[in-house]
């Protein structure tokens, strides 16, 4: 382990990573932004969430009211058969941080529309850190931008159905 490294790509040596397990809820202006950047739209598409925790959105009643169809399905971006997201790359994702989805540009970062949660989320694997390494350091992110994109993030939900 070289000690620069990066931690997703340690993340991405020993473990599946968020870009090839998580489902991604894209917003109007994120598929306006990819689709511009990649001259394609064929990277959404409307589905049930997989994961029952997604559909639990009690504490956060604009997401749950915006982000969710009355069929219960939202929109989000297409993965692989192997559950790859199509824009994950050898080298990570191919799209530029101010492209990608809005809720990959804040994960770890666990919000509602009141604000930024004390508590990240789980899912990065804790235990590849460097002894007094934080995750947020571990992945150059920081505050201000997130406080910045949750705001963008649910900006753009309210331009969802109500
Ligand atoms: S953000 Fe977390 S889960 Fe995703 S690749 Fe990096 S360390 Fe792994
Ligand atoms: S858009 Fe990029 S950051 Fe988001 S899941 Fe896909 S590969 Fe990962």
């Amino acid at each position: 382990m070289s000690e620069d490294e990066f931690l997703c790509v340690r993340c991405a040596r020993h473990y599946k990573t968020c870009c090839q397990r998580c489902e991604i809820y894209v917003t109007p202006n994120d598929v306006d932004r990819i689709t511009q950047h990649a001259q394609r739209s064929d990277f959404f598409e409307y589905r049930v969430p997989h994961d029952p925790d997604y559909a639990d959105q009690d504490d956060d009643p604009a997401w749950r009211d915006h982000v969710f169809r009355q069929d219960g399905t939202r929109r989000v971006l297409k993965r692989q058969d192997n559950g790859d997201c199509t824009f994950l790359g050898p080298r990570g994702c191919v799209l530029p941080l101010e492209t990608r989805p809005l809720v990959c540009r804040l994960y770890p970062y666990d919000y509602t529309e009141r604000g930024i949660e004390a508590e990240l989320s789980e899912g990065c694997p804790l235990e590849l850190l460097r002894p007094g390494q934080g995750l947020i350091e571990a992945l150059d992110m920081n505050l201000v931008d997130a406080q910045r994109w949750r705001s963008q993030l649910y900006e753009e939900i309210r331009l969802e159905h109500d």
